[in-house]
């Protein structure tokens, strides 16, 4: 019997690039093919249309945990004056217990606030608000006193307290010196991953890359595999100095543990992304994990069988990813295909081509949300932002489209359209290089689309993982033999 699929075909298999059905029986593919040549064939397969159908959307670039953390926090995305955010604060602290945390996020501030508006919107009440890209977070007196900081705690390697005249923090931690906040919340649970998995699911995703999360996380990302609850298939970095996983493995059928994540550098809008020329305000940004002295680390890695996961934003923390690339493969390690860049988001000129042959994670909606922090910089270096278009066109690319999600919401009908028609004007990707940057690449990077029952392409004995769309929005997802609309409310 199963189930026949009718509508435009992306198949991603070389050989049928293109068909007009799917005949798909529990959670296999059995046929694909002209939408005639299966109606006759299958004549009593139960019938659903879609305008498209393609492997599973996948999100390549993630915090679940900090996605489903994010679900249940205080949403300040879309403001940039923090009077307004201090307003939200006293609002939303009014209706909870003196004494328990506020937090909240998704800011973007032009300069660094010190705490006084906080304390005066919560005078009870530690808060601890993170900025839009999760590099900086804005925190109030009781947040300071709770997590022990005062005015003789050392910045933590990686990480700034800013300080006042006299010494004493003033409320805006930058990278690493946020963790020191944060290890005084409430622990997250092993519920709030589930929540954020359990979102993505919703929204259509058959699959998602997990971006280094806190650690512990891993341990729950492993039971809920083994318990079988995982909602979509999950692929897992940790962080360097964890060892929940000693090797590259997967975990019952759906998570696959395969990479370690590290820093290079922080973010544009909180001025840590690490740029070759100053800022306008100063300063070059911040390296974090330095490439340049991580030549054995990232050897150590490969030779455990993980992909070397980099996040590299600014000029100098992609050009030094790329050096550090270039030295391993001197040393006949497969570095080109075995590390990946996530963001790349400002690349110089010169360094454009020594890109080739590299998987590069991008997310088109920072593009957009980042304008004002690009206008800053100035119009001259416009140019070495958000090259995805140049990208493509680079041999041997592999491209993998993301959200970033909590940095921007997973709306996978917005990345798209931001994917094909630039924010910044320029070339974007065309639908069949978008889509395959969705679906069939993030599942190849993995090695997913090779061997017995590949992911990622739409072709006989493939599992049956696809979305269904309606044109550029999903509509339905098929995940281990089950039909799911995609709630309408996440529908963007
Ligand atoms: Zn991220």
């Amino acid at each position: 019997m199963g189930m026949l699929l009718l509508g435009r075909v992306w198949t991603f298999d070389p050989a049928r690039p293109r068909a007009g059905a799917v005949l798909v029986e529990g959670d296999l593919i059995r046929d694909v093919g002209p939408a005639e040549d299966l109606r006759a064939r299958y004549p009593e397969a139960r019938r659903v249309r879609a305008s498209w159908i393609t492997p599973g959307l996948h999100e390549a670039h993630v915090h679940p945990l900090q996605w489903g953390l994010a679900l249940e926090t205080l949403d300040l995305r879309g403001l940039e004056d923090p009077r307004e955010v201090a307003r939200r604060v006293r609002e939303a602290v009014r209706a909870r217990e003196p004494g328990t945390w506020l937090r909240g996020g998704g800011y973007v501030f032009d300069a660094y606030p010190g705490r006084a508006l906080l304390d005066q919107a919560a005078p009870h009440h530690p808060v601890f608000l993170e900025s839009r890209d999760l590099h900086a977070a804005w925190v109030n007196a009781a947040a300071l006193e709770r997590a022990g900081i005062d005015g003789t705690t050392p910045d933590p390697p990686g990480g700034k307290i800013l300080r006042d005249a006299a010494g004493e923090p003033t409320g805006y931690l930058l990278e690493r010196a946020v963790e020191l906040v944060r290890a005084s919340l409430e622990p997250p649970r092993k519920d709030d991953l589930l929540r954020g998995l359990q979102d993505l699911a919703a929204r259509g995703f058959t699959a998602a890359h997990a971006m280094g999360e806190e650690d512990g996380a891993g341990t729950w990302a492993g039971e809920l595999a083994q318990e079988g609850r995982l909602p979509l298939r999950l692929a897992w970095t940790q962080r360097p100095n964890e060892n929940t996983y000693t090797k590259a493995q997967y975990v019952g059928e759906h998570l696959h543990v395969f990479g370690v994540k590290r820093f290079a550098d922080g973010a544009l809008t909180s001025r840590t992304a690490w740029m070759c020329a100053p800022y306008p305000e100063g300063g070059h940004g911040m390296p974090l994990d330095d490439p340049r002295d991580h030549d054995e680390e990232v050897a150590g890695d490969l030779a455990r069988g993980f992909t070397a996961v980099w996040h590299a934003i600014g000029t100098c923390a992609v050009r030094e990813v790329v050096a550090l690339i270039e030295r391993l493969e001197a040393r006949g390690l497969p570095a080109r295909r075995r590390v990946r860049i996530e963001h790349a988001q400002h690349v110089a000129d010169a360094d454009l081509p020594r890109l080739a042959g590299l998987a590069l994670s991008v997310q088109p909606q920072h593009a957009a949300d980042d304008r004002r922090a690009l206008e800053r910089l100035g119009s001259a270096r416009m140019g070495e932002a958000y090259r995805w278009g140049e990208f493509a066109r680079l041999p041997g690319v592999r491209l993998l489209l993301g959200s970033d999600a909590p940095v921007a919401p997973p709306e996978p009908g917005r990345t798209l359209q931001l994917t094909r028609n630039h924010p910044l004007g320029g070339r974007g990707l065309d639908l069949a290089q978008a889509l395959r940057a969705y679906t069939h690449e993030p599942a190849a990077v993995l090695g997913w689309s090779e061997g017995e029952r590949p992911l990622g392409i739409v072709a006989p004995g493939a599992r049956a993982e696809l979305t269904l769309w309606d044109e550029a929005q999903p509509v339905a997802r098929l995940w281990r033999g089950v039909l799911t609309s995609v709630m309408k409310s996440t529908r963007t």
